[in-house]
């Protein structure tokens, strides 16, 4: 029966790369936002695109081995429920990918999460281990400004409140379903990609695996999520986004907030509070020092 690794943590945390990094290992098949995809509240404009809208195996979603089928039956059935709907996906994973396979999914919100926790109590999968995805308060806040083109202090408090709000919300969710959870960090990930993906091979139980730092979509059924999916070349080349390291508006707020610096290299820095030993780990090398 089907594994499940869920991908959990505020939209815009790099799941993007992190499924593309997942599906680089032969055991784990990324599906992308796959709970999104098939929840009643997101489907429709979906379902709609699904003759032209690219899978990251190359083929549309219709034509797809994974989605083609679950998509179909979403068309003729549009009254099936949100838990129903990923059922059958899992159910067509194992049938077209393969039951001894991961399947990633990173839709990252707690509807999704609670779906799964729900097949799970049914028997439908086999095991659910959840990945919590978090990124630095200061640079998830950054892109929030700059995707509301908004900037200052009492802007960049806000966004930073909200950070910290839902990051807390995450961990106590988190406590409460006594799922296996393993954190990381996306600035980790990005920076530290040997040791943040031998973290996640460990706690899979797999073996390490090279590839996982050469990620491309090409080998998972990624269905939704940012363009990057589809361009490996482009998401080989991802660099780190510091333009917040010189935004004084979220320096400062940053600053002012009480108890926000200690969360936030608890929750985004999982890694260097650890002894880094396991024999599969290879230090990064210091090659961008200056
Ligand atoms: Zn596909």
């Amino acid at each position: 029966m089907l594994n499940v690794v869920y991908i959990y943590g505020l939209g815009h945390s790099g799941s993007t790369l992190l499924d593309l990094m997942l599906s680089g290992h032969d055991r784990i098949v990324g599906t992308g936002e796959a709970s999104m995809l098939t929840s009643p509240d997101y489907r429709e404009k979906r379902l709609a695109e699904r003759e032209t809208k690219k899978c990251s195996c190359g083929q549309t979603l219709q034509e797809c081995v994974l989605w083609g089928t679950v998509t179909q039956t979403l068309v003729s059935n549009p009254e099936t429920t949100h838990v129903d709907a990923l059922g059958q996906l899992a159910h067509r994973f194992s049938e077209s990918v393969g039951s001894n396979r991961w399947l990633s999914d990173s839709s990252k919100n707690a509807q999704g999460l609670d779906a799964w926790l729900e097949l799970k109590r049914r028997g439908a999968i086999e095991s659910l281990k959840v990945i919590h995805l978090v990124r630095d308060a200061r640079s998830h806040a950054a892109s929030q400004l700059v995707r509301s083109e908004r900037s200052g202090i009492f802007n960049a408090m806000r966004a930073l409140r909200f950070w910290k709000a839902s990051v807390l919300q995450q961990l106590d969710a988190l406590k409460q379903h006594q799922l296996p959870v393993h954190s990381v960090g996306y600035e980790e990930l990005c920076l530290f990609s040997n040791a943040s993906t031998a973290g996640i091979c460990e706690f899979l139980e797999l073996p390490y695996s090279e590839s996982m730092q050469n990620p491309s979509g090409a080998h998972g059924h990624i269905a939704t999520g940012n363009p990057m999916r589809l361009d490996a070349r482009k998401s080989t080349a991802t660099t780190y986004d510091h333009r917040w390291f010189f935004r004084r508006d979220i320096q400062l707020a940053y600053a002012l907030l009480p108890g926000l610096e200690n969360l936030n290299r608890s929750a985004s820095y999982p890694l260097s509070g650890q002894n880094l030993k396991q024999p599969s780990f290879r230090p990064p090398t210091a090659t961008h020092a200056s």
